[in-house]
């Protein structure tokens, strides 16, 4: 049996997917259902040598082929993007042969993002929704935030995660206990922190051809693979449309924003804790953070980027 689906629709009948007994979580499914809906894994994306670094030594060659890179005239995407939380994406260990990682991020802070196995990404969605939904809105909405019109609502803009408003212009409320959602940064460092099972958003700005400068002061959370027991998300390269980068584990190697916004999504359960620091500055060059002063742990020298 096994989970598995065939690759897009194949003909008038209705078409079997396998579902088995371990295959039952949404992110399974929807990923079963995807590759019917015609969905390649993400991986094997046209442009995915810009994104991950497969490590062919800890695969069986039997298994290579699970890696080889799709045609871009195989593959419409809509330009979307490579999105490192699609559903379609595999995990760092994927078809491992000795416990070493099979795929590595390019950018080393998406390592834990990979691989979810919890449901449709946001450009997922918008992927399926444009191959299947385009013609169903005659109008056009100047969506913020990478939002897209909603083809069950004309009127209103499908929203990236955080965002809301019709056009996508607004950052969701937050319950009382996150704080607020709306945050404007400083000169000088200000935090937020949660704790416990929740979801909160952050959205900070900075002014006008400044930087948001953060540091992820304090992060717990259970080491489940690939953040299933919840993470701190941070959005610093301003495309909301595709996942950021997820911590449960590794230690964040950046400390500034691509451009003025900086989202901040907090994913905890019952025991998880997160704070982060933050101010404005001009653009730097030198973004790094030194990781073993700061936590006295460094990231895995394979995780490097040189
Ligand atoms: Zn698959």
């Amino acid at each position: 049996m096994d989970c598995w689906a065939r690759l897009g629709k194949e003909g008038t009948t209705p078409q079997e997917i396998s579902i088995d007994v371990n295959c039952e979580s949404l992110g399974t499914v929807t990923h079963e259902i995807a590759h019917a809906f015609g969905f390649v894994h993400e991986h094997k994306h046209f442009e995915r040598d810009d994104y991950i670094i497969v490590q062919y030594e800890n695969i069986n060659s039997t298994q290579w082929f699970n890696f080889d890179i799709e045609l871009e005239s195989t593959v419409e995407d809509f330009g979307i993007g490579y999105d490192y939380g699609s559903v379609m994406h595999y995990r760092g260990n994927s078809f491992t042969k000795n416990k070493n990682l099979t795929i590595l991020t390019v950018d080393p802070n998406y390592q834990d993002t990979i691989g979810q196995e919890v449901g449709p990404s946001f450009a997922d969605v918008k992927k399926l929704n444009f191959a299947y939904c385009n013609s169903t809105c005659p109008n056009t909405l100047n969506c913020e935030r990478g939002g897209y019109v909603d083809p069950n609502n004309c009127n209103r803009c499908k929203c990236p995660e955080g965002f809301g408003g019709q056009l996508c212009e607004k950052v969701a409320v937050n319950i009382k206990a996150c704080g607020a959602s709306n945050l404007t940064a400083t000169r000088s460092t200000q935090v937020i922190k949660a704790a416990g099972a929740k979801t909160c958003y952050y959205l900070i700005k900075a002014p006008t051809n400044k930087r948001v400068f953060f540091n992820l002061i304090k992060k717990a959370f259970p080491n489940y693979w690939q953040c299933s027991g919840g993470y701190v998300e941070i959005n610093y390269n301003g495309d909301f449309k595709l996942t950021g980068a997820r911590y449960c584990f590794y230690e964040p190697t950046v400390s500034q924003s691509k451009h003025e916004e900086l989202l901040v999504i907090y994913k905890g359960a019952e025991d998880s804790e997160f704070a982060l620091s933050y101010r404005y500055d001009d653009p730097s060059t030198a973004s790094r953070v030194n990781n073993i002063e700061k936590t006295g742990c460094a990231i895995p020298k394979k995780m490097e980027k040189n």
